[in-house]
């Protein structure tokens, strides 16, 4: 019997979002079972536009998918979904919390899909694949990593990770598990890569709160606080804060208050209802007394936070020495944009804080050169593949791995479009351009 595994890299590679992989099982020069992992959008170079998922190799090969596989709720994870489910029929698989918000998303597109929340220590078989999740700390809870199980070996999914010991919801990463798996062998790791740039570890998401209560501590005025709407654990840690202070909390935009109900209603997110207010009647309440969440920390056009800066939002407007709090950094390409809101936000009094000027305010989800090497050292595969990087990231990436051994026969840096194909003789190579 002929037998491969391939990997199709639709998106993930060379750059850091539009993240898409199908792994492929071939039986006698055909695809057997198909699996999609991940379903994300992209963002063009100058952020200005969002770039759906090109599904078009897929759609003769409808008939060996079995589903789709999700690792956390990140748009450029998951919001490519509705591109691919109003073309192709498919199952779609994650953790609670990744359902609940990509359910949300294919809501406002209408499109009806066959959802399962799955448990961490659930084994899924589709086929030739048998998928298991690993819980591990990103910036968003509910996260993992996938161990694909597939008739020629382990293939590890590391898509966005870090090492934190002490994230907000008190649920470390599964090393145990990482490392049993790389105990029984692992013929190749997809790792993240987009900090391999930075030396050490990745610092902790708990740093944050300390850092938020201090600065908070000097607004007189209101304070706005914006992150990244899927960023539960961040907005977890404002409630914390805007509550010690006890300051009323008004939860602003679309995508905000839609993923604070679903991550609410899941009981990843927690807050003492009464502290809530709506926009109606925010106006009854001292400045000094309220924190808004807001959505559009990317300056998205015709986000809340936009609106607020343009001075044309209804309900909510700034006035000189109210706080605006930057809880994230731009994605690369929107630097310009948030600069242009800051700029704004200054010009109509606001004390605005953002990485510039405090980099407390935020970590990053993602683990830098230690938490990579962690990562490598705990599987061992006989393959790497870094993912979700730049080439600069890339780079740096295989000088970790050399500094581990690996040579530059088992580091592979395909490229949109390209598969990785491993062989029942345990070899490994790239093919270029198959989607
Ligand atoms: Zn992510």
């Amino acid at each position: 019997m002929d037998e491969k595994v391939r990997i199709v890299f639709l998106g993930g590679v060379g750059e850091v979002t539009k993240n898409m992989f199908v792994y492929e099982y071939w039986r006698d020069g055909k695809i057997a079972d198909s699996i999609i992992v991940e379903c994300g959008i992209g963002f063009s170079e100058t952020g200005d536009e969002i770039i759906m998922p090109d599904v078009s190799y897929l759609l003769d090969k409808q008939d060996t998918l079995r589903a789709t596989v999700l690792t956390h709720g990140h748009e450029d994870h998951t919001s490519g979904l509705s591109t691919l489910l109003s073309q192709i029929r498919i199952p779609v698989y994650g953790t609670r919390l990744t359902v609940a918000l990509a359910e949300g998303k294919l809501a406002d597109h209408g499109i009806q899909a066959e959802l399962h929340p799955v448990k961490h220590k659930q084994i899924l078989n589709f086929g030739a694949f048998q998928v298991r999740f690993v819980h591990v700390t990103h910036s968003i809870p509910d996260a993992t990593n996938l161990i694909i199980k597939t008739p020629l070996g382990v293939l590890f999914h590391a898509s966005d990770f870090k090492f934190d010991w002490s994230p907000v919801d008190g649920w470390p990463t599964e090393v145990g598990k990482i490392a049993l798996a790389g105990e029984s062998g692992i013929l190749c790791l997809l790792s993240d890569c987009v900090r391999s740039e930075r030396s050490g570890y990745t610092l902790s998401e708990e740093t944050i709160e300390d850092h938020l209560e201090l600065q908070v501590k000097k607004a007189h005025g209101k304070v706005i606080f914006t992150t990244m709407s899927s960023n539960i654990s961040r907005i977890q840690q404002a409630v914390n804060v805007a509550s010690a202070f006890n300051r009323k909390i008004l939860f602003l935009g679309r995508s905000m208050r839609q993923n604070v109900e679903a991550a609410q209603h899941l009981g990843y997110l927690h807050f003492p209802k009464k502290s809530i207010v709506h926009s109606k009647s925010v106006k009854k309440i001292p400045s000094n007394k309220l924190f808004i969440i807001a959505a559009g920390s990317q300056a998205q056009e015709d986000s809340a936070l936009s609106r607020i800066a343009d001075n044309a939002h209804k309900d909510i407007s700034l006035a000189p020495h109210d706080m605006v709090i930057f809880s994230a950094d731009p994605i690369p390409g929107y630097e310009r944009q948030v600069h242009k809101l800051v700029n704004k936000m200054t010009k109509l009094g606001a004390d605005v804080v953002y990485s510039d000027i405090n980099d407390e305010l935020h970590v990053s989800g993602h683990g830098a050169s230690q938490d990579l090497m962690l990562m490598m050292g705990l599987t061992r595969p006989k393959y790497i593949v870094p993912i979700g990087g730049e080439s600069r990231q890339v780079r740096q990436y295989f000088l970790l791995a050399e500094k581990m051994g690996y040579s530059d026969d088992t580091l592979f840096a395909p490229e949109e479009k390209d598969a990785i194909e491993f062989t029942r003789d345990g070899k490994a190579r790239i093919v270029k351009e198959v989607a």
